[in-house]
């Protein structure tokens, strides 16, 4: 058996530049990608499963504010936080995904709980929020989740009503593809969405086969980016299918399902673990925060593009 193990993990695409981002932010996410990367590279390392790997990168993550999940995610146009993600295994592709959550510290968990513990793949809202009152989740105060970085950016999206996918935005959705020493895959996602999202409004993020795909005869992906276009363009199961049927390494599957979505008008971007223990980065905005790890020695964070 082929024991290699790899990790990639991100944290958002957008436009991040050099000398809007600066020194000190710029710092903070390296370090932030960084322990991630490593929390979830030591699990592997021990022989720990595709999905504790993927499951412990996004739950660091959420608990950063620096990033769109969980602690530090954007508001709704009413000033609301409702939170979407998924996790899914390679193995039998096993999926679960909740969406508009709002009391669950740690979205991905509960994700997590609807694939293992609950006979369906997706829960949205006041059900999602039942379940895990259920399965023993504690119901935080939403105020736990909000930022003050955020609510500037809800009053600057409603002052100047910019574009509900304007360019300029920074998605902030984290994510993270691993596959483990036993040869299996799994992705991961959490995101709170756009900045000013209405009308119960969910993203590529839960949807299974758009943000988030997982199958062990091809690999794992996890997105980021203006999300309906992701679901458009049923990315992260494009790039498996890409992969599986047409042959393409999971760089080209990325690359070709990043310019099928630029070709839409939409922009982010992807990060792929394949099943041959390699990884893959593919993104159409000029940054996207992400990092990788695997058992050859291989440890990068990366923000820029021409990095
Ligand atoms: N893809 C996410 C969404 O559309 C946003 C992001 O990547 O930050 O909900």
């Amino acid at each position: 058996m082929d024991s290699r193990w790899s990790i990639a993990i991100h944290g958002g695409a957008g436009t991040i530049l050099r000398e809007t981002l600066g020194e000190e932010r710029r710092t903070a996410h390296e370090a932030a990608l960084g322990a991630a990367l490593d929390a979830a590279a030591r699990l592997l390392a021990d022989g720990g499963s595709a999905l504790d790997g993927v499951a412990a990168a996004v739950v660091r993550l959420e608990n950063d504010p620096l990033f769109n999940a969980g602690r530090g995610a954007t508001f709704t146009f009413d000033g609301k936080i409702e939170l979407d993600a998924a996790i899914m295994d390679g193995r039998e592709r096993a999926a679960g995904a909740v969406a508009g959550v709002t009391t669950v510290r740690n979205p991905v968990l509960l994700a997590r709980a609807v694939m293992e513990r609950g006979p369906h793949v997706f829960l949205a809202g006041a059900g999602a929020e039942r379940f895990a009152r259920e399965q023993g989740f504690e119901a935080v105060d939403p105020a736990w989740f909000e930022t003050a970085e955020r609510r500037r950016q809800l009053d600057e999206f409603r002052e100047r009503k910019t574009g509900w996918f304007d360019s300029s935005v920074k998605y902030g959705t984290v994510g993270a593809v691993a596959r483990d020493g036993q040869g299996h895959v799994a992705a991961a996602t959490s995101t709170g969405g756009l900045t000013g999202k209405r009308w119960g409004r969910i993203g590529d993020s839960p949807v299974i086969g758009a943000g988030t795909y997982a199958d062990d005869r091809a690999g794992a992906v996890s997105a980021t980016g203006a999300g309906e276009f992701f679901i458009r363009a049923g990315v992260a199961h494009t790039i498996c299918d890409r992969v599986r049927f047409l042959g393409e390494t999971i760089q080209q599957a990325a690359d070709a399902a990043i310019a099928e979505v630029g070709e839409l008008g939409g922009d982010g971007g992807v990060i792929v673990a394949g099943a041959d223990g390699g990884t893959a980065f593919a993104f159409n905005t000029p940054g996207m925060y992400r990092g990788r790890a695997d058992s050859a020695g291989m440890h990068e964070v990366k923000i820029f593009g021409d990095e």
